[in-house]
């Protein structure tokens, strides 16, 4: 199958199933860019109530910059992965200080947190740029498409299955209709296309070969082993913290104090936490409240334990740590953990 043949059938198959999304009513760089960084590691139903809360609240970069990181924080809360917020942040600032949102690859790809995949989609989308967002719906259909089993999360993979799509995508028109019928460039509708396509189609489990344009020309499915590509090399052990967290409750305030960098959850607010120390030294008795509360993180498993100590008098804390009527609690981000905690309080 020629490249040219591959883009018809795509945006064919585009045309009849795409996703109706309220950012790709747009051009706009930023309202883009925010759905790509909300997106990554969140579903689209969860990820559009956020885009659309985020837009509300802050409609334009300039007003996202303005915002402080403790409240973009606080409207991220819920997503995981902080970093992308405090990256968003930072970039609304970058773009401010340039005076408008930069418009090539290498300008977008130099905003912080803005790797190849985003410049790509967002310089596409926005702009009309000839160049492939390669994600993971990519490799998955690449993949199956020509049976490669290079492992995707290698450099030899990641040049092959990039030049692969980039190869395809500048066969696709320079213009088209979207599914909306507004006119697109070819590029943007070629990426919006393979995302719903790797999404909804050929989806890692049970892909849905017999419905499929490429069923006749795809030697993954010719073969019989769709379901075992793309191949992906096992890297990172998974490894368990324990964790003991403290409520400290004394006249209606309780007390908290926000995660330095080098960790998890940086930026984010949390109540007195012991790691691998013993809890002997806490004046006052503890009361447990829940043990082996299990949260699953990316190369992580968390085990906490959570206690709660009333008392009359303010306990001696490291001087980061704030006082907070307990009825305010909400107006801090915190990890879903310490969410866990203070809903049992509650
Ligand atoms: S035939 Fe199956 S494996 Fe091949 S591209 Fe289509 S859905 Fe994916």
């Amino acid at each position: 199958m020629s490249p040219a043949a591959f883009c018809a059938s795509l945006l064919k198959w585009y045309d009849a199933n795409g996703r109706d999304l309220p950012w790709r009513h747009t051009c706009d760089p930023y309202a883009i860019w925010l759905s790509e960084v909300i997106l990554q590691q969140t579903r689209i139903s969860q990820g559009t109530a956020y885009w659309q809360r985020f837009m509300q609240a802050w409609p334009t970069v300039e007003t996202l910059a303005a915002a402080t990181e403790d409240e973009v924080l606080k409207m991220w809360q819920g997503l995981g992965y902080y970093s992308r917020a405090r990256n968003l942040h930072t970039a609304a600032q970058q773009i401010v200080a340039l005076g408008q949102f930069p418009r090539t690859l290498e300008e977008i790809r130099r905003l912080k947190g803005v790797g190849d995949y985003t410049a790509a989609a967002i310089a596409s989308m926005a702009f009309g740029v000839t160049a492939a967002a390669v994600d993971g719906n990519v490799y998955r259909v690449l993949s199956r498409l020509y049976a490669i089993d290079t492992p995707i999360n290698t450099t030899e993979g990641k040049h092959l299955f990039t030049r692969l799509a980039d190869e395809l995508i500048h066969a696709a028109p320079h213009t088209a209709l979207s599914p909306q019928g507004e006119e697109t460039s070819g590029a943007s509708l070629f990426n919006q296309a393979m995302m719903d396509f790797g999404a909804t189609q050929c989806t890692p489990q049970s892909p849905l070969c017999l419905l499929c344009p490429f069923m006749e020309d795809c030697e993954a499915h010719r073969r019989g082993i769709a379901e075992e590509l793309p191949v992906k090399l096992k890297k990172t052990k998974i490894t368990t913290r324990h964790l003991i967290y403290i409520y400290v409750r004394c006249h209606g305030y309780t007390t908290i104090h926000r995660r330095g960098a080098g960790d998890i959850w940086q930026g984010l607010w949390e109540p007195p936490l012991f790691e691998n120390q013993s809890l002997s030294q806490w004046p006052g008795h503890l009361r447990q409240l829940a043990i082996g509360v299990k949260h699953v993180l990316t190369h992580r498993i968390l085990m906490a334990d959570f206690y709660v100590l009333d008392t009359d008098q303010r306990p001696p804390l490291p001087d980061d740590y704030i006082w907070v009527p307990e009825s305010r609690l909400s107006d801090y981000a915190v990890p879903r953990l310490v969410e866990k905690l203070v809903e049992m309080i509650a």
